[in-house]
């Protein structure tokens, strides 16, 4: 257990929502399905039994599908988690109708919940509306963000370029929303048509699937659209790549990173007491070493450390578990930016069919 970053449970199971793209209704149904309560805590006990103190990932794509069974959980959890001084710190995927739920937002923070993945996927009402993301037009984007992480909950954001009848720049929209919010995680891939999805019918229909081979890579941040996208493969490329450039840049991301815990509560004390595991605490070394010491950009680094110190004390652990994250995104990026480049010249050596899918 020493090796992991987070422990897996889930609680409930499929979506009511109607996203075309989205393979988890595909797989799991628009009927949600939850564990009871008792369940729920008797999985967290075996996992406290074992000694984890760390983060748990509820890994429901939809912790609010059914609110109700989400608020009697939560009601559940809250004296477990406080019987217990708090031994988790729980993240979870929800959809961005959460900042309309005050009361559910309150009770995930109190029962030790301190992170969201929210599905977002772009910026565009247009293209929002034409893969049936209904919950996400019914909110404004920035104050759905705005409201979750003033409730407690730090906001991650999915992105997806790709969407048919984009308008250039859409890569650019997605970067100024998350500067706007200052969102430090952002996940972007390109659209996949995953085969069963209504998309992927709507595109075969159209006659714009490509062979799969592409199957291969779906759903990986290094592969390209599966299909014949509106726009040129190359342009979205380009623009993803840049959205990573631009947000994974370490001053960049450590000051969103910053910005966004100063404009969050702070952490309910009993949460913060939690005493750090000795992986975390050479985690942070590992940072201090890397970052404070070696790298040129150290400076900015210690005043960034000691203004989180007076302006978001109770949540210093986020702030070092983001710094770690800053590091590996350096990495990452490089991947990224290989594996889409690599795959783009592939694709140019294509056999003359498939190069007249592609639009260039
Ligand atoms: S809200 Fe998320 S899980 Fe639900 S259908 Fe849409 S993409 Fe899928």
């Amino acid at each position: 257990m020493d090796l992991y970053l987070d422990m897996a449970v889930q609680f409930s199971r499929g979506c009511p929502f109607e996203c075309d793209f989205c393979d988890i209704t595909l797989m799991l149904g628009r009927r949600v399905r939850a564990k009871t309560p008792g369940q729920f805590l008797a999985e967290l006990q075996a996992l406290y039994d074992l000694g984890w103190r760390r983060n748990v990932f509820v890994v429901d794509d939809n912790f609010i599908g059914d609110r109700q069974r989400a608020r009697q959980l939560l009601l559940a959890l809250v004296p477990w988690m406080r019987e217990r001084g708090f031994p988790f710190d729980f993240m979870t995927q929800t959809s961005l109708n959460l900042a309309k739920e005050p009361e559910l937002m309150a009770l995930m923070v109190q029962a030790g919940f301190n992170r969201v993945f929210l599905g977002v996927e772009t910026t565009d009402r247009r293209s929002l509306a034409s893969v049936g993301k209904r919950q996400n037009l019914a909110v404004d984007l920035d104050q759905a963000c705005g409201a979750i992480a003033g409730a407690g909950l730090m906001v991650m954001a999915a992105c997806i370029l790709g969407f048919d009848n984009e308008e250039a720049g859409a890569g650019q929209r997605f970067v100024d929303f998350a500067r706007r919010n200052h969102i430090p995680d952002v996940f972007a891939t390109l659209l996949h048509a995953v085969p069963g999805t209504a998309l992927y019918a709507r595109l075969s229909r159209e006659g714009r699937v490509g062979p799969m081979e592409w199957e291969k890579t779906m759903g990986s941040q290094t592969s390209l659209c599966n299909f014949t996208p509106t726009r040129p493969q190359a342009a979205l490329v380009k623009e993803i790549i840049g959205l990573f450039e631009t947000l994974y840049e370490h001053r960049a991301y450590i000051e969103r990173l910053a910005d966004h815990l100063a404009g969050m509560p702070p952490l309910p004390a009993a949460q913060s007491r939690r005493r750090p595991h000795p992986r975390e605490v050479m985690a942070v070394a590992s940072v201090v070493l890397k970052t404070g010491l070696l790298k040129p950009q150290r400076w900015r680094f210690w005043r960034q450390v000691f203004r989180g110190l007076s302006r978001f004390p109770s949540r210093m652990r986020q702030f070092w578990a983001g710094c770690l994250l800053a590091e590996h995104n350096q990495e990452y990026l490089e991947s990224i930016r290989g594996g889409l480049l690599r795959r783009l010249a592939e694709e140019g050596r294509q056999p003359p069919r498939m190069k007249q899918l592609l639009h260039d």
